[in-house]
């Protein structure tokens, strides 16, 4: 299923997380109702169908095993913890059979349970993200229930082989995925209007897993259908992919600070010092930025913490929507962050230092009326010119800085002058 999100940055290396971003007040009322609608049509569509449906033993059997698969998956899951913020499971490959194989009322009900199950054995995470993907995931069931059943007369033909059945299951799949991830994109753009709709709908992680998600569900209620003893036989090879896919999550998050999405300062030392070693290798220039937002206290001091995160969030954004791919981002502690420009020279790093400078000075974050206005400084490092290695080179863009908020902040300093040659024997500080 796709994962709830209500903002994601791409960290370099493209490991999709979530930054925890807290909408703001206003996007948040919008946010509330958005959910309210999706959770309203959940709602009818469960009266509505609980109307029309006819409970069959064999049915609410079908519905209690594969409910009990999907808990086992989150029981045996449950130790290894979960990621902050957006996260991945294959919960899919439980409710996709039972839509397929059910009248739609149970693929309305399926999710509750077992997000219901994780919230309380899991995660308590916000109850508004919990109750909207309990209720995008029951309305794309539901839709996909329909649409195979419209398709295919008797779900049974699945697992007699047709065809057919076979090909609009996967059909069904589809219309499952794709509104699933439509409804949960929209909520993840509302909560963050500045995010473009191509990354809240598009991810190609997440939809490489979609399609794995996909071949699952299908070949699980093929099984299911044939014989549900074969659930036994499903489980383990999907608990165990479960389990490697929160592994990766978990070693992403870790890497990750939770806060703007950007590397934390130990992911990103090691990435530097990475790039350092290429750069020494192949002879290419590499330049060091240290960035730091001006009078942050001030903002913090009159807007509150909440309204300095949202400030530190946009400033993040900013810096990893202006550099490229291979450059390597990462917040440093507090409002500081690092910028490591490999194959820059002096000129160029300066260039990226007043590009970043004059395009975070003019971002607004609005907060209430207001629109609050920030402006950084940076320090600027070359390497074997300020610099032979990591130390070395964040202490000499850490003087720039300084240098920088000495002369009256928002600008740009290079080290005053190079630093001596070091004398034979001699080792950086
Ligand atoms: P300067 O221009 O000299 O850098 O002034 P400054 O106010 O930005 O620097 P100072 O070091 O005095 O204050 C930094 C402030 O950043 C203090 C601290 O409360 C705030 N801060 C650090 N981390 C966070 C955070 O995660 N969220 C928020 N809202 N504030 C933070
Ligand atoms: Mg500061
Ligand atoms: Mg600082």
């Amino acid at each position: 299923m796709a994962a709830t999100s209500h903002t994601s940055t791409k960290p370099r290396g493209g490991v999709s997380t979530l930054a925890g971003r807290w909408p703001l007040l206003s996007q948040g009322r919008t946010l509330v109702a958005y959910v309210s609608v999706i959770v309203l049509l959940d709602l009818a569509a469960m009266v509505l169908f609980a109307a029309s449906t006819t409970i069959r033993r064999h049915d609410v059997l079908t519905f209690a095993a594969l409910m009990s698969c999907g808990a086992v998956c989150i029981e045996a899951t449950r130790r290894l913890g979960m990621p902050a913020g957006v996260s991945r499971d294959l919960l899919s490959a439980w409710w996709l059979p039972v839509a397929l194989l059910l009248p739609p009322l149970y693929a309305l009900l399926a999710p509750i349970l077992l997000q219901t199950l994780l919230q309380v054995r899991v995660r308590a995470t916000v109850l508004h993200r919990r109750v909207l993907s309990s209720a995008a995931i029951g309305l794309a069931g539901g839709a996909a229930s329909l649409t195979y059943q419209r398709l295919v007369p008797d779900p049974l033909m699945l697992s007699r082989g047709s065809g057919s059945a076979i090909l609009f299951a996967v059909v069904a799949a589809l219309v499952f995925a794709l509104l699933n991830t439509g409804l949960v994109a929209v909520a993840a753009h509302t909560a963050n209007p500045d995010s473009r709709w191509r990354e809240v709908l598009w991810d190609r992680e997440s939809a490489l897993l979609d399609v794995v998600e996909l071949c699952l569900g299908v070949i699980v209620a093929i099984a299911c259908g044939l014989n549900l003893a074969l659930l036994v036989l499903a489980l383990p090879p999907v608990v165990l992919l479960q389990r490697s896919l929160l592994h990766a999550q978990l070693q992403a998050a870790a890497r990750t600070d939770p806060k703007t999405g950007l590397l934390n300062a130990a992911a990103w030392q090691r990435e530097a010092d990475t790039e350092i070693v290429r750069a020494r290798r192949t002879g290419e220039t590499l330049a060091l930025l240290i960035v730091d937002i001006d009078h942050f206290k001030r903002v913090n001091d009159a807007h509150g913490h909440l309204v300095g995160d949202q400030v530190l969030i946009g400033v993040a954004g900013m810096l990893r929507s202006q550099l490229r791919d291979y450059d390597v981002v990462g917040r440093f502690g507090g409002e500081e962050f690092v910028v490591l420009l490999p194959r820059a020279d002096l000129q160029e790093a300066r260039r990226v230092a007043e590009r970043l400078r004059t395009r975070i000075g003019h971002m607004a974050v609005p907060v209430d009326e207001a629109l609050i206005t920030v402006t950084i400084s940076a320090g600027v490092a070359l390497m074997n010119v300020h610099g032979d290695d990591l130390i070395d080179l964040l202490a000499a863009a850490d003087l720039a800085l300084y240098r920088a908020k000495e002369l009256g902040r928002n600008r740009v300093c290079i080290p005053a002058a190079p630093p001596r040659p070091r004398l034979p024997g001699e080792t950086s500080a």
